[in-house]
């Protein structure tokens, strides 16, 4: 099977990093691709380098004005007199309600969620080669391939329609089910990242055309706080397609196998023609997050159970922090998806 990738995806480098408070280096590393390409290529995977796409797929869900920020902020950034190397924000307005800020700091609070994403002068190509992987590959199932990989790197599952967030600018695995959408009649988004997929939530929630079904991390204590709670449901006609299954800190194979089994019901009621995995690798024992117990056996049957759905398959890479396993684990979870098999 194919998987897609670009080397300019490598080039953002992302330095500073807040977590509690304490700055601490940035856990969203270039070195992230040389893992998840090793590990790709251990199941049998092919890498293939996606085409330049336009700004079509990714402008048909992100807003004119973000896009034009996420491609144009840092060289406005370092116009300001003693500016940091890197965009990040320090004020953002507590509700939307407020008018459009027109200066370089009010739309780094306004269009980033928080400190974690912050922009230098290769973001945005490695931004948009991420998205393009995950365009390659829907297009890839469209055309027949019962599955694809996009290594997408930088993440995208917590960036919205126009805010970037947790390490994503553009949301990937959003990207690749509206691009399935030219086909499919209804596309499901399955997010086992260990954080809840805000963005893809926020993005679809109006919408019955796409299922977004999460598992993580319980966010009462744990990132992305604010959403990722069981009682989000949709909004207006998206009022029931959305399904949110918070996992007590810790839980291991077992616990998550349970609650991806109650995804799948909703998935198969859902009955759609082409299904998106946001792929977090996070979820693992050994993740410097630290949230879930998930082993690399696990996340075989992690694999091997999607497959059974028998739905055409986009697999997005999301989050999945340095560790000696993480290449393993996205071997692990191909392989059981059936990555050798064709
Ligand atoms: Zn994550």
């Amino acid at each position: 099977m194919k998987a897609f990738y670009a080397e300019e995806q490598k080039r953002h480098d992302p330095k500073a990093f807040l977590s509690s408070g304490a700055a601490k280096p940035n856990p969203e590393m270039p070195e992230r691709v040389e893992r998840l390409l090793a590990g790709a290529i251990s199941a049998g995977y092919a890498i293939e380098r996606p085409r330049n796409h336009g700004l079509g797929p990714v402008a048909a869900l992100h807003t004119p004005e973000y896009l034009d920020f996420l491609e144009h902020i840092f060289e406005r950034w370092q116009r300001i007199e003693g500016a940091s190397a890197e965009v990040i924000p320090n004020i953002h307005p507590i509700a939307r309600s407020g008018s459009y800020p027109a200066s370089a700091v009010g739309q780094a609070g306004y269009h980033m969620a928080d400190t974690a994403c912050p922009i230098s002068g290769e973001t945005w190509q490695s931004a948009l080669w991420s998205a393009w992987s995950a365009v390659e590959a829907a297009e890839t199932v469209m055309a027949g391939a019962p599955a694809a990989y996009a290594l997408c790197r930088p993440p995208g599952h917590h960036a919205f329609a126009d805010v970037a967030g947790g390490f994503c600018f553009i949301n990937n695995s959003a990207v690749a089910a509206q691009v399935l959408r030219k086909q499919a009649a209804r596309v499901a988004i399955l997010d086992v990242d260990l954080h809840h997929g805000n963005g893809t939530q926020g993005i679809f929630y109006a919408r019955p055309d796409v299922l977004t079904v999460s598992l993580h991390a319980d966010p009462v204590r744990f990132y992305p706080f604010f959403w990722g709670h069981a009682d989000e449901r949709g909004e207006g006609p998206g009022l029931g397609y959305n399904l949110n299954l918070p996992l007590p800190r810790k839980s291991a194979d077992a616990a998550f196998l349970e609650a991806l089994g109650v995804a799948f019901q909703r998935i198969r009621a859902f009955s759609p023609d082409a299904l998106v995995v946001a792929l977090g690798l996070d979820a693992f024992e050994g993740d410097p997050f630290g949230g879930l117990s998930v082993t690399t056996p696990g996340f075989s049957r992690i694999g091997e159970a999607i497959a059974k759905l028998g739905l055409p398959t986009v697999i997005v890479q999301e989050g999945g922090y340095l560790c000696d396993e993480l290449g393993d684990n996205l071997t692990a979870f191909l392989t059981g998806f059936g990555g050798k098999k064709s």
